[in-house]
């Protein structure tokens, strides 16, 4: 369960402090399926950021799976985000020098994994790109690199998917079979929260948070 208790945070920018999320409060089921929706600049990244931890509030609290977040230092935030969390971002974030089945065991070198190869394959076959293992990122389509990102984040068998506008950068039919291996995942236990701009997408989540100028508005 991920539990958000008045959320806040600032960026400091040439002298200015820019309040990016201004006190949001929310639970989120375990197993649950969320988009989240806003306009450009309202502190959708910035929130997926602290649920993902990748970064920390500037003040109140969050609880993931019974735990406090807020105050944890950098290593046990890597830590949990390696155990816990599976993250996809709109730009793939491959590494270019690395073949797709080496993209996919990255994860796995930061945990004691007997055999991450074997275990990269499976996340691979579960998207479908198991044949795509010795080809690099500049080598596949859109589509593929972001089926490759998610095989990436699914192997280590994360209980919370996060995607911050994963079909942003993909057309429409891509972008369904994209959202098809969500829907899967989530049937498999995941829970997910995805961003999107677009209001086809969100009505696969069973709901919908709106943020608009760093509060939850619905
Ligand atoms: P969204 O993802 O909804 O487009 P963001 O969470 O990226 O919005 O940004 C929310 C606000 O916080 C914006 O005004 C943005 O410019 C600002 N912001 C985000 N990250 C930073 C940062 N690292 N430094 C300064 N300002 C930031
Ligand atoms: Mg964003």
């Amino acid at each position: 369960m991920i539990k958000a208790v008045n959320l806040c945070k600032s960026f400091s920018l040439d002298g200015f402090v820019v309040e990016a999320l201004k006190g949001v409060s929310f639970v989120i089921e375990k197993g649950s399926y969320t988009a989240l929706m806003g306009p450009s600049g309202s502190g959708k990244t910035t929130l997926m950021n602290i649920i993902g931890c990748l970064d920390t509030p500037t003040s109140g609290q969050y609880e993931l799976n019974g735990r406090v977040i807020s105050d944890l230092d950098e290593d046990q935030l890597s830590s949990i985000r390696n155990n816990e969390i599976g993250f996809i971002f709109q730009s793939f974030n491959l590494m270019p020098r690395n073949t797709v089945l080496e993209n996919v065991c990255l994860p796995l070198y930061y945990r004691k994994i007997s055999n991450p190869i074997s275990s990269a394959i499976v996340a691979l076959s579960r998207v479908g790109l198991d044949h795509r293992g010795g080809h690099y990122p500049n080598q596949i389509s859109g589509g593929e690199s972001q089926r490759v990102a998610i095989a990436r984040a699914i192997v280590t068998e994360p209980s919370i998917i996060l995607a911050d506008e994963p079909t942003g950068n993909l057309d429409t039919a891509t972008g369904d079979q994209i959202m098809g291996i969500f829907k899967e995942l989530n049937e498999l236990g995941a829970t997910v929260l995805l961003v999107t701009h677009d209001q086809e997408i969100a009505t696969h989540a069973s709901r919908i948070l709106q943020v608009r100028d760093g509060l939850l508005t619905g």
